[in-house]
C-alpha cells in the first residue's frame, strides 16, 4: 500500500451506480434468520491455519518476494509470475476459472536518501517494461447478474527493496483468497468479483482494472480492499488487540465502513472496529473512487499505519496477525453477503 499522497486525478466524479443502506440491507423476518444462518456457516468456514499456510508460502518458502524484477536461481519465472501461478491453482481447486489481464508495469527505483518506508522512486524511461497481471475470479450473481461487489488485494511485494511484503500484502492477499476459497459454495443474488493487483510496481494496476470497469458499464455497487488486515503497532500486537479500520472516501463507502461495525457487533466476530474518513482516494480502493465507484473501503489493522517494519526487508510472514487477519476476513465476508442478500 502507499499511505503517500497520491495524485488527485481529475475531479468529475459520476454519479453513484446504486445507494447501499446497509440499515436496509438484511431481508426482515423469515429470510432474515435463514440469511444469518448462512453468514453464521460461512464465518465458520474461515480457516486461520489455511491462511497461515498461504502467507509462509508467498513471503518466505518457496517465495521470498512477489516481483516482476526478482527471480529465483534455476527458476524459469519471476516471483511475481510464481506467486500468481500459486493463487491460479488455490482458485482453480476451489472449482474457480481465473481470467488475466495484463498491464505494462516498470519496477521502481530506489531512492536511500528517503526515509526507509518511502524508498520508492520513480523509474526511468529506460529501465525495463513487464507485464504485471491482474488476477480475477467471478461468482455471477443469479438475480442481480449486473450488480457486481468487488474484494480486491494488491498481491506485488515491494519491487524497490527485497521485502518479503507480508503485512504488505500477502496477508490481504491470502485473505481474499480465504474469502473467495468459503464463497465457492456459495450461490449469490448478485455478482462477486475477486481481483488480485499489483501496487508495488507502477502504475498500480488496479487503475486499469477500475478504469476498464468503467468502460465496460459494469454497475459495481461496493469495493472492498483488504490491504494490511490485522496490522498494527508493536504495543498493539503485544497487547493482543484484534483492530480493523474501515477507511472511506465518499458518503457511499462510509455506508459500507458503517456495514462493517454492523456484522462485526451481529456476529460477535470480537473486533476493535473503527472507521476513518481519508483525505483523498487512495490505494487500491481509490483507484475505484477515482474511475467513478465511491462505494469504496480499505479494511486495514491501523490507521496511520502502524507497522514498524512498512516497506522493509523486515515486514516477515512471522509478524503477522493471522488471527486478527481471519477475523477481518469473517467480517469482510459477513458485509459482503449482508449487501450481497440485501441489494
Ligand atoms: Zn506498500
Amino acid at each position: 500500500m502507499r499511505r503517500m499522497a497520491i495524485g488527485v486525478l481529475g475531479l468529475s466524479f459520476l454519479s453513484s451506480v446504486g445507494l447501499l443502506v446497509a440499515g436496509q440491507a438484511r431481508p426482515e423476518g423469515g429470510d432474515g434468520s435463514k440469511v444469518d444462518a448462512t453468514i453464521r456457516g460461512l464465518i465458520k468456514a474461515v480457516d486461520p491455519e489455511r491462511m497461515s499456510k498461504n502467507i509462509f508460502y508467498l513471503a518466505k518458502d518457496p517465495l521470498p518476494y512477489r516481483k516482476l524484477n526478482l527471480t529465483l536461481p534455476g527458476h524459469a519465472k519471476n516471483t511475481l509470475y510464481e506467486a500468481d501461478d500459486y493463487l491460479t491453482g488455490k482458485l482453480e481447486a476451489a472449482g474457480y476459472h481465473v481470467e488475466r489481464e495484463g498491464v505494462q508495469v516498470q519496477a521502481f527505483r530506489r531512492d536511500t536518501t528517503k526515509p526507509k518506508n518511502a524508498q520508492y522512486s520513480p523509474p526511468k524511461p529506460e529501465d525495463p517494461w513487464y507485464t504485471a497481471y491482474n488476477l480475477y475470479v467471478e461468482k455471477k450473481g443469479r438475480s442481480h447478474p449486473d450488480k457486481i461487489i468487488v474484494v480486491c488485494a494488491h498481491k506485488d511485494s515491494q519491487s524497490w527493496i527485497d521485502s518479503p511484503g507480508a503485512n504488505d500484502n500477502g496477508i490481504g492477499t491470502v485473505g481474499a483468497l480465504e474469502i473467495a476459497c468459503v464463497l465457492a459454495r456459495y450461490s449469490p443474488e448478485c455478482t462477486i468479483r475477486f481481483l488480485w493487483c499489483n501496487e508495488e510496481h507502477t502504475p498500480w494496476t488496479s487503475k486499469t482494472a477500475a478504469q476498464k470497469a468503467k468502460e465496460r458499464g459494469d454497475n459495481i455497487v461496493a469495493v472492498f480492499n483488504t490491504d494490511g488486515i490485522g496490522v498494527k503497532t508493536a504495543a498493539e500486537t503485544a497487547a493482543g488487540k484484534k483492530t480493523n479500520v474501515s477507511a472511506y472516501t465518499k458518503p457511499e463507502g462510509k455506508r459500507l465502513a458503517e456495514l462493517m461495525a454492523e456484522v462485526n457487533t451481529r456476529y460477535a466476530i470480537g473486533l476493535e472496529q473503527r472507521m476513518v474518513e481519508r483525505t483523498r482516494p487512495g490505494d487500491d480502493d481509490g483507484s475505484f473512487v477515482l474511475a467513478g465507484y465511491p462505494a469504496a473501503i480499505i479494511n486495514i489493522g491501523s490507521w496511520p499505519y502502524g507497522d514498524p517494519e512498512y516497506h522493509s526487508e523486515g515486514d516477515v510472514p512471522e509478524r503477522t496477525d493471522v488471527k486478527n487477519a481471519a477475523l477481518t476476513v469473517q467480517a469482510t465476508l459477513a458485509a459482503v453477503v449482508t449487501l450481497d442478500q440485501g441489494l
